[in-house]
């Protein structure tokens, strides 16, 4: 092998190096930002790698750089224009531009095999674009329901849907047990619209509520695709990048199920079983007996005098856009020698590690956000917590009810501390559609009003006792 194409393929083992140690690096908060700007370079590695190994001039690379330029350009884009509170349908959306990558790849090899294509390229073939397909249209059917575009048709939640999902899923086996006999026949086709239906047919009866536990899952497919495609065009990079990413959204898809108390099973099958944790109604002002409400004057008098807060922020907090006036309110306490720090709860909010990315926003210290095990025994010696914009998380339901949807849910115990103030616009339920019993607790005052507005409150008043 001359030396340029070696090059490439020694730029190609820094790529996967540099994966592997962003992967590592995104599973803590200190290292995630640099931990992402390591495996962006990655890519942009395999990217100049794959260029050397290529014979210069040849056509793919005027392809592989526009291609390039395009892609990249529109994700630079659409990244810098997303709102925090979208990126579960933006990250649904590249799933399925990874899975319909992998599906042209593997089309393309099994379109133009002159006959040379050995057993494994062609067993991955199928794979590629059997998985490529699912990934594709079940992302792009996850984004639509994510962004209200489609709905939960009525036949999807009777048993029908499973009779259709099989009689696919056999046109697909067919299509795939033909397609290594004759590559590019009409079997290739078979199996390329079954699989694309039945992508559809998988996603869409699933509730918004279970929607991104089965993105995760659709990324970690999309990487099963990617390091199938790797077999394909014989890419030891593509094999080694798939595996860790299909790896890695398996490891996330637990532990988002164990985090909602939900299995995969109900969640892939549970709008016919009925298993959805989103059963809504239940949290309306019609539903409590004995609500306190208090003003943001007096939640900031309690504020003055307590020597251990804690803050609970949840998804209203990044609806409100809160997280800089909560900073500051911080910052006010601190100057007065309270002791705070921030609970984060794994699935507070709408996506893996949003409470996290928010309060990073506002510069909150990496060494004031607290695990919920970790913050947990701590509830009983705090003075005051303040639930911001959350509500599930916090519920005592999820640990003391058994007829509670969110029971044997893992919940932030805020029904410890000696006083909590629940700020929220309204006595209205959260995502899953349930009373709260937090809300009726002799400990707790509610704080009616938009997080921000209120943390404003708080802070002027705060302020003023100085
Ligand atoms: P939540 O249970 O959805 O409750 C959010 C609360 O915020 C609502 O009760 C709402 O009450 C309040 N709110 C909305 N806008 C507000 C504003 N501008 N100012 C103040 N309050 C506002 O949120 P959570 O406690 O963070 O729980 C997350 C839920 O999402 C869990 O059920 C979890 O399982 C689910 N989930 C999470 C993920 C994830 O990966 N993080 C993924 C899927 C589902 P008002 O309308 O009365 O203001």
């Amino acid at each position: 092998m001359s030396a340029i194409p070696f090059l490439g393929y020694l730029i190609d083992l820094l790529a996967v190096l540099l994966l592997a140690l962003g992967l590592k690096g995104l599973s803590k908060v200190r290292s995630a930002r640099s931990a992402n700007g390591l495996a962006a370079l990655a890519m942009g590695l395999a990217v100049a790698g794959l260029l050397l190994q290529l014979q210069p001039g040849a056509l793919a690379w005027l392809a592989i750089v526009l291609g390039t330029l395009v892609g990249g350009g529109l994700g630079w884009l659409m990244a810098r224009r997303v709102a925090m509170t979208e990126m579960p349908e933006t990250v649904a959306l590249f799933n399925g531009c990874g899975g319909m990558a992998s599906l042209l790849v593997a089309l393309a090899v099994a379109l133009f095999d002159d006959g040379s294509a050995d057993m494994v390229e062609l067993v991955s073939v199928v794979i590629s674009v059997f998985v490529g397909a699912i990934t594709f249209s079940g992302s792009i059917v996850a984004m639509g329901k994510l962004q209200g575009w489609l709905g939960t048709p009525g036949w999807t939640q009777s048993q029908v849907r499973h009779a259709i999902n099989i009689a696919i899923a056999l046109a697909a086996l067919v299509g795939a047990l033909a397609v290594p006999g004759n590559p590019s026949g009409s079997a290739l086709w078979l199996l390329v619209v079954a699989s694309t239906l039945l992508g559809i047919g998988v996603t869409l009866p699933i509730g918004g509520a279970d929607m991104p536990v089965v993105i995760s899952l659709l990324n970690s497919y999309s990487g099963v695709a990617a390091a199938a495609a790797g077999f394909v065009v014989g890419s030891q990079l593509l094999i080694v990048a798939g595996a860790m990413v299909g790896a890695a959204g398996l490891i996330l898809t637990q532990v988002m199920c164990t985090a909602m108390n939900r299995s995969l099973v109900s969640v892939l099958f549970g709008g016919a079983l009925g298993g959805s944790a989103h059963v809504g109604g239940g949290g309306d002002e019609a539903g409590y007996s004995h609500i306190v409400s208090c003003s943001a004057e007096e939640c900031a008098m309690a504020l003055e005098t307590a020597e251990r807060v804690v803050f609970v922020p949840g998804y209203g907090l990044a609806v409100a856009q809160a997280q800089h006036a909560l900073r500051e309110l911080s910052k006010l306490l601190e100057a007065k020698g309270a002791e705070v720090s921030y609970a984060i709860h794994p699935v507070a909010g709408r996506m893996p590690g949003h409470m996290n990315v928010l309060l990073a926003e506002a510069d909150v210290p990496y060494e004031q956000l607290v695990e919920m095990e970790t913050i947990n025994p701590e509830f009983p010696r705090t003075d005051v917590v303040i639930v911001l914009g959350a509500n599930d998380v916090v519920n005592p339901d999820a640990k003391n009810d058994p007829s509670s949807p969110l029971f044997g849910m893992p919940v932030l115990e805020v029904d410890q501390a000696r006083q909590v103030f629940v700020v929220k616009r309204s006595m209205g339920a959260g995502y899953a559609g349930i009373k709260n019993a937090l809300f009726e607790l002799p400990q707790t005052a509610m704080v009616f009003g938009d997080a921000k507005a209120v943390l404003q409150q708080l802070c002027a008043e705060v302020r003023s006792a100085a």
